[in-house]
């Protein structure tokens, strides 16, 4: 999911959040939302699908000085209208909303004990709780109250709240989804990625950092910063699918530059298989492009745009049922049979999850002619569930977690297949620690214990 805030005394805080959403739409085409306040109201936009077409007739009926949006990609709850973020309340304190990106591991258990207090729930969405844990405390300042809730919650999350008076942003301590801050000619703004900064004209400030939070209450004044986290770990973890595959290239996330990170991942997968002697080197567009580059860089192997994306399709894996993602595999990608008739290619992809892209495409280069097909993806097998927000969740459906690197080379029909290592891919991060990383997909170092927190709450 993508999360965009903003604070600010001009009187365009819809129109801003609508551009950031746009700018943020790659981390989610499901459903999206804007709510604003004025102060004693909430307004609220939603609906179903992209943000072009829920706002096709304008967001200027939302007016006030705050606004919170979100577009969503489902991970704990089902893709239903209900479902739909910003979520939006009253409570002691006048009104409330929240957006989130990310995903909670003791959602199931916290529901099941607020549910047995009576408390009652309108979605599925494991954010909900935490609208619940809010509107119980007894703290007097809101931000104190947003605080003792999500001292209760474990997991992922870039929370943006929303009051009558008070934006405040929320990252989790171990800073796995990304959130950063920005500053506008009369307020702030706060987002997923900075590309969404760039488009709203907002000048990109500083990330917020693991376990803190940000409190805005006057478009002057700098937000009011504070650790909130009772149990700091000693490490972050952000998540390295956001460099991967997840983020845009144009953003900077943790200091780290996205596309840089992806041109170094292509390179370390050259240096890596230096046997193979290739024509040319193409991408799965747009995923593996920036990596595709990279290994030309690196090897000399001339990049050719061997495969034409049909830009009026949108993120595969995103949609939400395995057969409707076969169907798009083949929608959205065809060849370019000049480009690789006769020639033996490297196909750089990103990932290789469930083996659907991969083998699709595969088969497509070849009956265009193409004389061998080596794929090489710029991540590690994929052998591992995410529990923290991208959509990677059941074990068995995981190529990797079940199949050799040969089998997988086998099924897919590749020449062969070869995948960045993890030291390869650590070295690919140029401005950020890699050690301050999650990769528990690739070798099911949860750093929050996560799969027993899940057990425990399977009980419920
Ligand atoms: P597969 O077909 O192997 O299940 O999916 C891999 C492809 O899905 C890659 O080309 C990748 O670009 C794309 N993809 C889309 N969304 C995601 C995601 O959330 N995580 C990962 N790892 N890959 C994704
Ligand atoms: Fe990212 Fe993988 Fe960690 Fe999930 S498990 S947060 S996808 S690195
Ligand atoms: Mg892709």
């Amino acid at each position: 999911c993508g999360v965009f805030g903003i604070y600010s005394h001009k009187d365009d805080v819809a129109l801003n959040t609508y551009w950031g959403l746009y700018a943020l739409q790659h981390r989610g085409q499901e459903s999206t939302g804007i709510v604003t306040t004025d102060g004693s109201n909430m307004q609220v936009k939603k609906g179903m699908g992209l943000v072009a077409d829920v706002y096709k007739d304008g967001v200027g009926d939302l007016t006030g000085h705050i606004a919170i949006g979100h577009v969503r990609y489902s991970t704990t709850g089902s893709s239903m209208a209900y479902n739909t973020q910003p979520l939006r309340v009253y409570f002691d304190g006048g009104n409330l909303a929240l957006s989130h990106n990310g995903n909670l591991t003791n959602a199931a258990e916290l529901r099941s004990r607020l549910t047995r207090d009576g408390v009652v729930f309108q979605t599925t969405v494991d954010t909900e709780v935490v609208l619940s844990l809010i509107a119980r405390s007894r703290k007097e300042k809101v931000e104190d109250r947003v605080a003792e809730a999500v001292n209760e919650i474990k997991g992922a999350f870039a929370i943006l709240i929303m009051t009558d008076h008070k934006l405040i942003a929320v990252r989790d301590p171990y800073g796995f989804r990304p959130l950063c801050l920005g500053k506008l000619d009369g307020g702030w703004v706060v987002a997923s990625e900075s590309c969404a900064f760039d488009l709203v004209g907002a000048e990109f400030i500083r990330d917020v950092k693991p376990g803190e939070m940000l409190v805005f209450e006057d478009d002057y004044a700098e937000p009011k910063s504070m650790m909130w986290s009772k149990e700091m770990p000693s490490k972050c973890a952000h998540c390295i699918f956001e460099y991967v595959y997840f983020a845009r290239t144009d953003s900077v996330i943790d200091k780290q530059c996205v596309y840089q990170a992806r041109i170094n991942m292509g390179r370390e997968l050259a240096k890596e298989t230096k046997e193979i002697h290739p024509d040319i080197v193409i991408s799965v567009p747009d995923s593996g492009t920036a990596a595709a580059v990279g290994y030309s860089l690196e090897s000399g192997v001339p990049f050719m745009e061997g495969l034409t994306k049909n830009r009026y399709v949108g993120r595969t894996f995103i949609q939400p049922t395995q057969k409707q993602r076969l169907n798009a595999v083949r929608l959205k990608l065809n060849p370019v049979k000049s480009v690789v008739a006769g020639k033996s290619v490297v196909m750089v992809d990103d990932s290789i999850v469930r083996g659907t892209t991969s083998g699709k495409i595969v088969k497509l280069l070849k009956d265009a002619g193409a004389k061998e097909v080596h794929v090489c993806i710029s991540s590690p097998p994929v052998t591992d569930p995410c529990y923290y927000g991208i959509d990677t969740s059941v074990r068995k459906e995981l190529i990797a977690s079940t199949h050799t690197e040969d089998e997988i080379c086998q099924y897919i029909g590749a020449d062969s297949l070869h995948y960045i290592s993890l030291e390869g891919l650590k070295r690919s991060l140029s401005s950020m620690d890699p050690e301050g990383m999650c990769y528990a997909c690739f070798n099911a170092g949860y750093p929050d214990n996560a799969e027993e927190t899940i057990r425990q709450g399977s009980k419920y």
